[in-house]
């Protein structure tokens, strides 16, 4: 059973928060890192014989989903990031939707959004590039204080950790004295600040229920928190958020495509309305959406309803499945580019900060989901 959140006469939640502009990144004034590090000249971006031999491996990659012709473009800055990586003892993490020339040719960790803060976590290194949106940098930076996280673009918002602030969590939780808050990681610092714990689409159910309760606050994600509902037996209760690109899609559009393949097996995010979720052989997390395509008998076709970075990058993972890609691109995600990567690089520039008291409280909510399974 589900039900949307309703804050009383306090304040109405918004009848449609998910067009909120997402909020200006907030980062540190660029000299902070810079200060600390120094800053380095720009390298020379020619497209030479040498840089060609040096990134062949590299494009053999990326050789299936990035045409011959575009390789001139991205090879230099892909050297020139890989070169002044090492020299500044930096790592890059990118999400899975990243574009392929950053996630397979210049980051060192990739994953969701989790495994990305959790690998932050652990590095030694000082500097950590966010390959991502300012969430997924706030929460590295939440769970590895003392390093230096840099996001090359800090205008890489989220419309779902948009449609919720740190003021609607509060005044949820008076609405509803007593029932635990759990809040999807795509949420500011501020927002994981205020609620139990934190899930991810891996883990939502088993959050959920780890709580031992009987009613739930499943937030800000109205779409992921009815695929849980529909999979437990507690009542969750929902904000309205969702996720502009997953949001897009539609049940009538994956009954098309099964019409014209009858053969085709359709994979989706829990992050997609219900009637895309039902109309899906399978709907799973990012990670989990990789080791079912992956688990497919070659020559399987495969609709995977996502972003198209995400569909690009599993497809290189799976060379001997056959993909069809009803994809939405991801206008954040899609902010960060090999140029900006340099540039952060370089300059130091978009250093994420967080409020210490804030950080504190929201660890400990990240912590608790991650102390309760893996
Ligand atoms: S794909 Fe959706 S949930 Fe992910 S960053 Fe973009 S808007 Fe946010």
């Amino acid at each position: 059973m589900v039900e949307t959140v309703e804050t009383g006469e306090e304040k109405a939640p918004k009848a449609a928060p998910t067009r909120r502009r997402p909020a200006r990144a907030r980062t540190a004034k660029p000299k902070n890192a810079a200060y600390r590090f120094g800053v380095l000249p720009m390298p020379p971006l020619d497209y030479t014989p040498e840089v060609a031999a040096e990134t062949a491996p590299l494009y053999a990659k990326v050789a299936h989903v990035i045409p011959a012709i575009e390789w001139p473009i991205h090879a230099p800055y892909v050297k020139a990031i890989n070169d002044i990586k090492k020299q500044r003892g930096a790592v890059i993490l990118a999400h899975n939707y990243m574009t392929p020339e950053i996630f397979h040719c210049v980051a060192d960790i990739v994953g969701d959004s989790l495994q990305l803060a959790r690998e932050a976590a652990k590095t030694d290194a000082e500097i950590i590039v966010q390959g991502g949106v300012h969430f997924m940098a706030e929460t590295s930076k939440v769970l590895a204080p003392e390093k230096t996280v840099l996001i090359p673009d800090g205008e890489a918002g989220c419309s779902l950790a948009a449609s919720i602030t740190a003021e609607d969590v509060r005044l949820i939780r008076r609405r509803y004295p007593g029932v635990p808050i759990v809040a999807y990681v795509n949420t500011s610092a501020e927002v994981k600040a205020e609620v139990d714990v934190t899930c991810t689409s891996s883990n939502a159910i088993e959050v959920v229920e780890s709580l031992g309760a009987d009613t739930v606050i499943c937030l800000p994600d109205q779409y992921l928190a009815r695929w849980v509902a529909s999979n437990t037996k507690v009542k969750i209760i929902t904000w309205k958020g969702s996720c502009e690109v997953h949001e897009r899609f539609t049940g009538d559009e994956l009954r098309a495509y099964r019409d014209a393949d009858p053969g085709v097996t359709i994979i989706a995010h829990p992050e997609c309305p219900p009637d895309v979720i039902a109309a899906a052989d399978f709907a799973g997390s990012t990670a989990k959406m990789v080791d079912f395509t992956k688990s497919l008998a070659p020559g399987s076709r495969v609709v995977l309803v996502t972003e198209c970075s995400m569909a690009d990058n599993v497809a290189a993972e799976a060379p001997d499945v056959e993909f069809v890609r009803p994809c939405n691109l991801c206008p954040h995600m899609k902010r960060i580019t090999l140029p900006k990567i340099l540039d952060c690089l370089l300059n130091l520039t978009g250093e994420v900060v967080v409020d210490e008291t804030v950080a504190a409280r929201a660890r400990a909510a990240v912590e608790r989901m991650i102390h309760l399974k893996n």
